[in-house]
């Protein structure tokens, strides 16, 4: 079937994207993360903090999938500059200061490097949580610098490109696009 919702190829600036997962997928996908959320937690009350603003959309898309008891909470931290992660992460929004004995689930919309992850997990466990696990929609496997032991939901392995919509931007735009573009790449001149 044609969405005629979606568009194949959308420009945000200097930069042309095209569409490389519809919405239909993750709404999909995220249905099943949430099924099996419900059933690795089942009978347990987990705190779900999303890192903002990334996470905004399939935070809210998740959670609607979720049907045993929880809470929810939010953290915002910095480290992209245009299309580039920077390492350097600030945080503009603390974590919930009441996490200890919790069972913490962290949700972001996309692991790169997975330093951003890496300081967020760093703080967490600081406020000795029961268990910590994260959820994320998108992971790009070859760009990661540290293994991750917590990233047990996984929306979508990527390549290591840049991507926009559902929540994601670039430089500030386009998180309200309902599916997720990647950059094109620009084929070299040849000599
Ligand atoms: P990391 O610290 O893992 O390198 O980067 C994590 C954060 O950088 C994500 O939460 C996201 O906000 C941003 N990020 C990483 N890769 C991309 C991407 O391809 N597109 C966009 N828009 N943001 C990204």
């Amino acid at each position: 079937m044609v969405n005629l919702a979606t568009m194949n190829k959308i420009q945000i600036e200097d930069k042309e994207f095209e569409i490389l997962i519809q919405n239909d997928n993750i709404a999909r996908r995220t249905r099943l993360i949430g099924i099996q959320i419900n059933v690795d937690y089942e009978n347990r009350c987990p705190v779900f903090i999303g890192v903002l603003n990334g996470s905004f959309l399939f935070m809210a898309d998740l959670l609607k999938e979720i049907t045993i008891s929880c809470e929810i909470g939010f953290t915002k931290v910095s480290s992209y500059q245009g299309t580039e992660s920077s390492g350097n992460v600030k945080e503009t929004l603390s974590l919930p200061d009441d996490l200890q004995d919790r069972d913490v689930i962290l949700v972001e919309d996309i692991v790169d490097t997975g330093l951003t992850l890496s300081h967020i997990l760093t703080e967490v466990y600081k406020q000795n949580p029961a268990s910590v696990k994260v959820c994320s929609l998108l992971l790009k496997p070859t760009a990661l610098k540290t293994p991750i032991k917590e990233l047990d939901y996984i929306g979508f392995e990527i390549t290591n490109e840049f991507v926009v919509g559902y929540g994601l931007d670039y430089n500030g735009l386009g998180r309200n696009l309902k599916d997720i573009y990647r950059a094109k790449t620009v084929a070299p001149l040849l000599p």
